[in-house]
């Protein structure tokens, strides 16, 4: 096949073609790397073809010098982009209703990729103060080392958050349920408060499904891939969903500079899950709604929160801004339970993982010390009936056991433990 003619789907095979085949003369080392490959057009299957580059051709040396001109060059590099990169964030924009989407090695990269694109020294971030914790241990790096302001609100704020706001204000931070405390803030009204300034909202929860991020008026959307796009726990990716050109375009120069890229075989495990994403949270959900009722009635437990109850703070925002709920979230256990009962109980159990980042086929728990958290709002919430009973959090993770075996292995560990 001659140079160039790759045809539609000869694009990864374009790759081995970039100069002319070895002839009869060459030597057998030119003769492997410059092979005489024929496959037959016309193969068609589901899968995405995985296109993996570090350099990426140009046709000639023309092409190259004007791809120096632009500021996105289509195909340059290959840490910026290739066709399986770009059908994973295509379709991720889309999944979203966003226009554009870049891919990061991690979630916690496309939360820092966002703050360094949107701040600089002086400028000032409002974040709620149950935010993901690396979050906050970041924007605290960034106050001590690089001149930049926290600022922590109470996730309940709702559009008092726009009383915060200050003329250093660049970008205000949203995380939806609030990381382990599942609070619900109520997004619209943090948006329209903002008045221009930029909001990103953190919904790793909705595993991109069950919320419309920019109908609720938001800049930037966030997701730990990691979690449910992934689904098998053998990947590590974020996403960054813009609608608007100019903040996406912003948010990709940074990207280079940070050198930050993804490699087509991760995106490859994650377009591989995404048909059954939906199903996924389905499954998830009803396996989580069932532990958590369980939960709920048991005399060990001071209140479980997940965002589907009334007695999650911002309950009715759920009802209003979200399609379903997801399969992670807590329970506090009454005081009288100290830590190191908790951590029998979590250690006993036969099917919960211990471990942090969920969205698999495997079901965690973890203990959590939520005061040691905070800085802004009280914890337990003022207005909980006999707060001092609230003790230790547990957070669940309900990946796709059967619901039955997971009560059932919660129940056998409290009645070793929590007695
Ligand atoms: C897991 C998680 C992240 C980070 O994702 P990683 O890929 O593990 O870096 C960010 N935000 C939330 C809410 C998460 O749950």
């Amino acid at each position: 096949m001659a140079r160039g003619e790759g045809g539609k789907d000869g694009g990864a095979r374009e790759g081995n073609q970039a100069r002319d085949d070895a002839s009869a003369s060459d030597g057998p080392s030119t003769r492997l790397t410059h092979p005489r490959i024929d496959i037959p057009e016309g193969f068609r299957a589901f899968p995405t073809a995985v296109s993996r580059a570090s350099t990426t051709l140009f046709p000639n040396v023309a092409a190259l010098r004007e791809a120096e001109t632009q500021s996105d060059p289509l195909w340059s590099y290959g840490l910026n982009s290739t066709p399986t990169q770009m059908e994973l964030a295509q379709r991720l924009a889309q999944m979203e209703g966003g226009a554009h989407c870049l891919l990061l090695p991690s979630g916690l990269s496309a939360i820092s990729l966002t703050l360094f694109a949107c701040l600089k020294a002086g400028d000032e971030i409002l974040a709620p103060d149950n935010a993901y914790g690396p979050l906050r241990t970041h924007a605290n790096w960034l106050a001590r080392d690089y001149g930049l302001q926290v600022r922590y609100y109470d996730p309940m704020l709702g559009a008092g958050v726009g009383a915060l706001i200050s003329p250093q204000t660049k970008l205000i931070w949203i995380e939806t349920p609030g990381s382990v405390t599942m609070e619900l803030p109520d997004v619209p009204a943090i948006a329209a408060a903002a008045r221009g300034i930029l909001t990103a909202m953190d919904h790793t929860w909705t595993g991109g499904l069950l919320i419309r991020p920019f109908e609720l008026g938001v800049d930037i959307s966030i997701q730990a891939l990691t979690k449910y796009q992934s689904g098998a726990s053998d990947v590590l990716m974020g996403s960054v969903v813009t609608r608007d050109a100019a903040l996406h375009t912003r948010l990709l120069k940074i990207r280079k500079l940070l050198g930050l890229g993804v490699s087509s075989d991760d995106c490859y495990f994650i377009l591989r899950s995404l048909p059954t994403l939906a199903a996924r949270l389905r499954a998830h959900e009803e396996r989580a709604l069932a532990l958590a009722q369980w939960l709920r009635e048991r005399p060990e437990v001071y209140r479980v929160l997940h965002p589907a109850f009334p007695e999650c703070p911002g309950h009715v925002n759920w009802l209003r801004d979200y399609s379903g709920a997801s399969s992670l979230f807590s329970a506090v256990f009454h005081q009288r339970f100290g830590q190191s009962r908790i951590d029998a109980f979590i250690d006993d159990l036969r099917l919960f993982g211990i471990g942090y980042s969920w969205g698999g086929a495997h079901s965690l728990a973890l203990p959590y010390d939520i005061p040691a958290m905070r800085s802004a709002a009280s914890w337990p919430p003022a207005d909980w009936p006999a707060r001092e009973d609230a003790g230790i959090l547990v957070r669940f993770y309900c990946g796709l056991e059967d619901a039955p075996d997971l009560i059932e292995d919660v129940r056998q560990s409290m009645a070793r433990h929590l007695v």
